[in-house]
C-alpha cells in the first residue's frame, strides 16, 4: 500500500523483510543516479527495520557481502562503484560530542551516500539530512514515512513517487 501525502514526502505500508528490502533496492536505483552526496537519516525503535532498509540500499548499489549491523563499531564504510556508503548506528553513542573526537564530519564528506541509524544520539553535531526516514510497527509489518529536507531529497522522493512500479 502506497499513498503520496505531498511532493516532498512519502508513506508506506512494507510486511516481511524481503518488502523492506526490495523497496531499498528501488530506492537505491534513484539515489545511485543522483550526483550530489546524499545524507538519510533512519528512525525508529530498536527491531524496526533500519538496518534491513540498510542492506537493501547496499545491494541495491552492487554491495554483494553481508551487512552488519554497526552497533558497535559506529561506523561502516563501503566502497562501491558509485563511492563512498556511510553506515553509521549511533545507538551507543553515549555523548554526541564524541563525533567530533572520532572525526565523524570527514566521513560524512568522503562519502557520497551516508546512512545514519539514530540520529537522535547526534543531535547538536550531525547536519540536516536529505531525506528522513521514520520506521513504526503496523499490524502487519511496518510503516514506512520518508520526507524531504532539502532540495536533493525532494527530487529523489518526487523521482521515486513518480515511478510507474510504485505506484
Ligand atoms: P533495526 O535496525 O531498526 O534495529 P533491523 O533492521 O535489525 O532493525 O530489523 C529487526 C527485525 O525486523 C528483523 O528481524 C527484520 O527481519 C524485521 N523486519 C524488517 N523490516 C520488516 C518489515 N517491513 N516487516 C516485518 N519485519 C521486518
Ligand atoms: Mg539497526
Amino acid at each position: 500500500m502506497t499513498s503520496c501525502l505531498d511532493n516532498s514526502s512519502i508513506a508506506l505500508e512494507l510486511n516481511g523483510e524481503q518488502a523492506m528490502i526490495d523497496f531499498g533496492q528501488r530506492l537505491s536505483t534513484i539515489v545511485g543516479r543522483n550526483t550530489d552526496p546524499i545524507l538519510v537519516m533512519l528512525s525508529g525503535d530498536l527491531g524496526a527495520g533500519k538496518t534491513t532498509l540498510c542492506r537493501g540500499l547496499l545491494m541495491g548499489l552492487g554491495y554483494k557481502g553481508p551487512v552488519k549491523s554497526p552497533t558497535y563499531t559506529l561506523i561502516e564504510v563501503y566502497d562501491l562503484s558509485l563511492g563512498k556508503v556511510l553506515h553509521a548506528d549511533l545507538y551507543r553513542l553515549v555523548d554526541p560530542e564524541e563525533l567530533e573526537h572520532m572525526g565523524f564530519a570527514d566521513y560524512l564528506e568522503g562519502s557520497k551516500l551516508s546512512l545514519i541509524e539514530w540520529p537522535e544520539n547526534g543531535s547538536g553535531y550531525l547536519p540536516k539530512p536529505d531525506i528522513m526516514i521514520k520506521i513504526n510497527l503496523s499490524k502487519a509489518g511496518r510503516y514506512v514515512t520518508l520526507a524531504s529536507e532539502s532540495l536533493c531529497g525532494k527530487s529523489i522522493l518526487e523521482e521515486f513517487s513518480s515511478e510507474k512500479s510504485f505506484s
